[in-house]
């Protein structure tokens, strides 16, 4: 460190001197910045990036790029062609598509017309979710309803009382006593990642139907 910083600066540059990567999902560059910082440029095509958190609480088509989280409150409605975020939290209504780095988590019940993709996704107890696009993750737990086909390319996880109808590829599969896989089911090759705990087969035996034939328009869950 310069002499000529003064020592408080120094204690504080250590104390948050980490770096941190950064993803420009515009060119699919990285570059790293200062964790302290609230956006970044990308050297390499000029994008602006935010590390800010989000929060949705009307209609908006507000353009999302950020590596910070992002809320959609209860009378939230997003409208954005390609949203990027760090987590995401949804109580209101989203269209378009949404990119996750790391959790996605569903707080609402009712249609998601919108192209998903996320590290990991939640499901809650009361949430009930239909989405007409194939959800693409590593990693998904149901405790609620979902209505969707799924590219996992790790592990689904259905607890009890959670049901999932579509059509499933995954790397591993739990079922808890008193959940439900309704739809087709494929393992995908190849064993899912050590480092994720929860990747074993199924544990509790799959009602596995036909794959129902489901109408995307149906708003009633
Ligand atoms: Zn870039």
């Amino acid at each position: 460190m310069h002499d000529r910083i003064p020592h408080k600066i120094q204690l504080a540059y250590k104390q948050t001197g980490d770096n941190r990567t950064v993803h420009c999902y515009k060119c699919g560059s990285f570059h790293e910045v200062s964790s302290c910082a609230s956006s970044s440029i990308c050297p390499a095509c000029g994008c602006h990036i935010d590390f800010k958190d989000i929060r949705i609480n009307n209609r908006s088509s507000c353009l999302v790029d950020t590596r910070g989280d992002l809320l959609i409150e209860k009378n939230g409605y997003l409208f954005c062609a390609k949203a990027i975020c760090k987590n995401a939290y949804l109580y209101g209504s989203l269209s378009g598509s949404l990119f996750c780095e790391q959790n996605l988590t569903f707080a609402s019940s009712g249609l998601v017309a919108a192209k998903l993709t996320a590290h990991s996704i939640e499901i809650p107890p009361d949430s009930r979710i239909a989405c007409p696009f194939p959800i693409h993750a590593h990693n998904i737990s149901v405790h609620g309803f979902l209505r969707a086909n799924l590219v996992i390319d790790g592990t689904i996880n259905i607890f009890k009382k959670g049901i999932v109808e579509g059509s499933v590829t995954a790397r591993g599969i739990n079922v808890d006593p008193g959940g439900e896989l309704i739809g087709q089911l494929e393992i995908a090759p190849g064993k899912p990642k050590k480092t994720d705990p929860s990747a074993e087969v199924a544990t509790a035996p799959l009602r596995v139907t036909r794959r129902p034939r489901w109408d995307a328009t149906k708003r009633v869950l």
